[in-house]
C-alpha cells in the first residue's frame, strides 16, 4: 500500500483515530513519503517515557530529501527564489544550483572543521547563504542552531554558551524596512561575552556596511567558495534519531531552551504535512513570509516546501515596501499556490488600501495559511474576503514543529470555523485538562492544552543538553498524569472545534514571536538606576501582545520631572534594544514606587495585566499593599 492510501483518509476524525490507535501502522506508512538509505528496524521505541524515539535504526538525511531526491526529476525547476526589497535583489536557484552551492558550503564547513555532531550558529539575515548554511549543516551532519537575527548580544551569546558551535556562519549586516542593521558588532560583542567561543567565525559580505575582521577566526565565504567551486560533498547518512538542529524558544526562565529535533521523524511529519495539511504540490511554488530565525521558517520556508519538491519564496522586506502590493505581486509573479503568513502582516495590510489585494493575478493561490499568533475573526474575515480564498488558521509551537490543531484538507474537506485554529492533527493526542486535578474538562470548559505522549514524529526530542529540564518543563505540570503541556488555555465546542485563549505560563506573543517576561525583565534589570521590575503582554490591536514594562527605580525621584523620565524610559528601551533586540523592546516603561506583589513577595503579574487591559484584577485577598494597583492604574492612564 502507498502512503497515499493510508486507511481512513477520507475522513479525519477516522485518519485521526487510527493515528492514535495505532501509532506504528500509521506512521510506518508515512514513512514512505521520503527516502530512506536504510530501512528502520522499528517504527516507534517509546520504551522511556517521555522520551519518544521515531523510525528506530533508519538511515535517511534531511538534505538529501530536500535537495539531492529531486535531481533526477526536477534539476532545472525553481527550489529557492530569493527576493529582497530591501535590496533589490531577485535570484532563483534551481534544484541542481541549490545542490550546488549547498555543497560549496558544506566543503567550505568542512574545511573549517565542522564534524558530524558538531554545532554550527547561524546568525543571519534573510539572505539564500543562510539556506545553504542550514543545508549543508543537514548534508554532513553537523547540528544547526539558526538565532534569529532580531536578537542582539546578550541573547546571542546566551545561545553561543549553551550551543557551543565549532562555527558560527553570519554576515555584515540585515535590513529592515531600508535602514541597515549591521550584524557583525553583535556578534562580536556576543562572542566577547561568551565563554564557549567558536573557532571560527564565516562571513557573508553583503557589501552593506563595513565591518572589522577578527584574525585567524573571521573567514571570508566569497574566497572559500571560490575553492570549493566544484566541492562533491556526500550526504551524511545518518541515524534517524539523529540530531538535526537545535531551536532557541523563550520560556518562563530567562535562560532559553535549546528545542531539540531528529532527523526522520521531521522529515516525515513535513512531508506529510505538506500532503494532508498545506496540499503542496512538486513543482508548485511555496511562500512564507516568516524569517529562518523562528520554527515556521525551519519548517516551512527551508525544509517543509523543499521535501515536497517545491520551490520556496525566501523574501527579505516587510509587507509595506515598496508598496502594500508586494506580496500579492509575488504570488503573481512565481505562481505561488501555497502561502504563509501570520495574523499580524494581515493586520498591517488591513490599514492599507484595500485595492491593493485585486490588483495583481492570484488565481494560482489556493489557501493563505495564517499562524504564530490568535487570528481574530475580523482579520480573517476580512483577508478571506478580501482574497476570496479560504484562509486556514494553524496552531503549533517551536517545540511540536508542526500544526497540533488545523484542518486537514488533503484529508477531508472540514469547514473551517472564525475564531478557531481547528482541530486536533493526526498523531496528536490533544486532551484539555484541568489546571488543578488534571482531569479532562468538559465540552465549552477552559483548560490547558495538552498532548498525551508520546508526541507524534517532527516534535522536539528534548531540551538540548538538558533531558531533565524537558521532563521537568512540559511534562510535570499537569497534576497525576504524564501529558505535555502546551501551557495553553484552550476550549472545545460541541462539533470538536478549538479555540485558543491564551497563555497558561509568562511567556507573551508578540507579532507571532514568543517572548519571555523574564527575560526584558532581566534586561531591565542589568540598567544601575532599577531596583527592580515587572514586564507583561498587553493586548494590541497590530501585534496581538505588546511588553508593558513596570519599573521601581532605586532612586524614584530620577523619575520625577517629565523630561527625566522621558529620557530613562528611552535608556531602558535602548538597554533592551542593545542586550535582546528591538523585537524585545517594551512598548511602553512606566516608573511606580512599589509593584503589586503577594505576601509571600511574588509579583502578581495577572492583575497588572488585567489593569493594563482595563479588566477586573481578579482576586486580591493575597496582595500585600492594595496601594500598589492605584499607582498602576495611574501610570496606565486609568483612574484609581
Ligand atoms: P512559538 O513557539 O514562538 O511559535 O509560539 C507558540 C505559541 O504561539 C503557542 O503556544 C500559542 O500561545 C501561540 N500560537 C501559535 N499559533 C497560534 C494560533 N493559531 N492561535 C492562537 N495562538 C497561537
Amino acid at each position: 500500500m502507498g502512503a497515499g492510501d493510508v486507511i481512513g483518509a477520507g475522513s479525519l476524525s477516522g485518519f485521526h483515530a487510527r493515528s492514535i490507535a495505532d501509532r506504528e501502522g500509521f506512521w510506518g506508512e508515512l514513512a514512505a513519503l521520503i527516502d530512506w538509505q536504510a530501512p528502520f528496524e522499528r517504527v516507534l521505541d517509546y520504551s522511556r517515557p517521555p522520551f519518544t524515539r521515531w523510525f528506530v535504526g533508519g538511515r535517511t538525511n534531511l538534505c538529501h530529501n530536500a535537495v539531492d531526491r529531486h535531481l533526477a526529476a526536477r534539476r532545472d525547476q525553481p527550489a529557492l527564489i530569493y527576493v529582497s526589497t530591501e535590496t533589490d535583489d531577485e535570484r532563483v536557484y534551481s534544484f541542481g544550483e541549490l545542490h550546488r552551492e549547498v555543497m560549496r558550503m558544506a566543503a567550505i564547513m568542512r574545511e573549517l572543521g565542522v564534524r558530524r555532531g558538531d554545532r554550527v550558529l547561524i546568525y543571519m539575515p534573510m539572505i539564500p547563504e543562510a539556506t545553504f548554511a542550514m543545508l549543508a549543516c543537514a548534508r554532513i551532519g553537523a547540528i544547526h542552531s539558526v538565532v534569529f537575527g532580531g536578537f542582539a548580544s546578550h541573547s546571542l551569546a546566551s545561545r553561543i554558551d549553551d550551543a557551543s558551535p565549532v562555527l558560527v556562519v553570519s554576515a555584515d549586516a540585515g535590513s529592515r524596512a531600508g535602514k541597515v542593521v549591521p550584524y557583525k558588532p553583535l556578534l562580536d560583542a556576543a562572542i566577547d561575552l561568551a565563554r564557549n567561543r567558536p573557532a571560527n567565525v564565516l562571513m557573508v559580505d553583503r557589501g552593506l556596511v563595513p565591518f572589522e575582521r577578527v584574525a585567524a577566526r573571521d573567514r571570508d565565504y566569497a574566497q572559500l567558495r571560490e575553492r570549493h567551486l566544484d566541492a562533491e560533498v556526500p550526504v551524511e547518512w545518518l541515524e534517524s534519531n539523529e540530531i538535526s538542529y537545535t531551536l532557541y524558544t523563550s520560556g518562563t526562565t530567562g535562560v532559553p531552551k535549546g528545542v531539540q529535533r531528529d532527523v526522520g521523524g521531521y522529515a516525515v511529519a513535513l512531508a506529510a504535512s505538506m500532503k494532508y495539511i498545506f496540499c503542496g504540490n512538486a513543482g508548485e511554488t511555496y511562500f512564507s513570509t516568516s524569517d529562518i530565525g523562528w520554527v515556521v521558517g525551519h519548517s516551512y520556508i527551508v525544509y517543509g516546501p523543499l521535501i515536497a519538491g517545491m520551490g520556496t519564496i525566501m523574501y527579505e522586506g516587510t509587507p509595506l515596501r515598496p508598496d502594500a502590493g508586494i506580496l500579492w505581486k509575488l504570488v503573481e509573479k512565481y505562481r505561488v499556490t501555497v502561502m504563509f503568513s501570520a495574523p499580524t502582516a494581515i493586520r498591517v495590510l488591513k490599514k492599507q488600501d484595500p485595492s491593493w489585494l485585486t490588483r495583481y493575478d492570484l488565481s494560482s493561490l489556493r489557501t493563505l495559511f495564517l499562524a504564530g499568533e490568535p487570528l481574530d475573526e475580523p482579520t480573517a474575515r476580512w483577508i478571506g474576503e478580501a482574497l476570496g480564498k479560504p484562509i486556514v488558521d494553524n496552531y503549533w509551537q517551536t517545540e511540536t514543529g508542526w500544526p497540533i490543531l488545523t484542518v486537514a484538507h488533503g484529508v477531508e474537506k472540514t469547514p473551517t470555523r472564525l475564531g478557531s485554529p481547528g482541530m486536533p492533527m493526526y498523531g496528536y493526542d490533544v486532551r484539555l485538562l484541568h489546571e488543578q486535578t488534571g482531569e479532562e474538562v468538559g465540552t465549552n470548559e477552559k483548560g490547558v492544552v495538552a498532548i498525551m505522549p508520546p508526541l507524534p514524529p517532527g516534535c522536539m526530542q528534548t531540551v538540548w543538553g538538558d533531558d531533565e529540564r524537558f521532563v521537568k518543563t512540559y511534562f510535570s505540570t499537569i497534576p497525576g498524569r504524564l501529558a505535555y503541556s502546551t501551557f495553553d488555555w484552550g476550549i472545545r465546542d460541541e462539533d470538536g472545534y478549538y479555540f485558543i485563549l491564551g497563555r497558561t505560563d509568562d511567556v507573551i506573543n508578540v507579532a507571532g514571536h514568543r517572548l519571555g517576561t523574564r527575560e526584558i525583565e532581566e534586561s531591565l534589570s542589568s540598567h544601575p538606576a532599577v531596583a527592580e521590575c515587572a514586564v507583561v503582554g498587553v493586548a494590541d490591536a497590530l501585534k496581538g501582545q505588546v511588553a508593558m514594562a513596570f519599573v521601581v527605580l532605586k532612586d524614584p525621584s530620577r523619575a520625577a520631572a517629565d523630561d527625566a523620565r522621558m529620557a530613562l524610559e528611552g535608556e531602558l528601551m535602548a538597554t533592551v534594544d542593545k542586550q535582546l533586540g528591538a523585537v524585545a523592546r517594551p512598548s511602553r516603561v512606566h516608573f511606580v514606587t512599589l509593584l503589586p506583589k503577594t505576601r509571600s513577595g511574588k509579583v502578581l503579574r495577572r492583575s497588572i495585566q488585567a489593569i493594563c487591559e482595563a479588566r477586573d484584577p481578579g482576586d486580591l485577598t493575597t496582595i500585600e499593599d492594595p496601594g500598589a494597583l492605584e499607582q498602576l492604574r495611574r501610570a496606565v492612564g486609568l483612574q484609581a
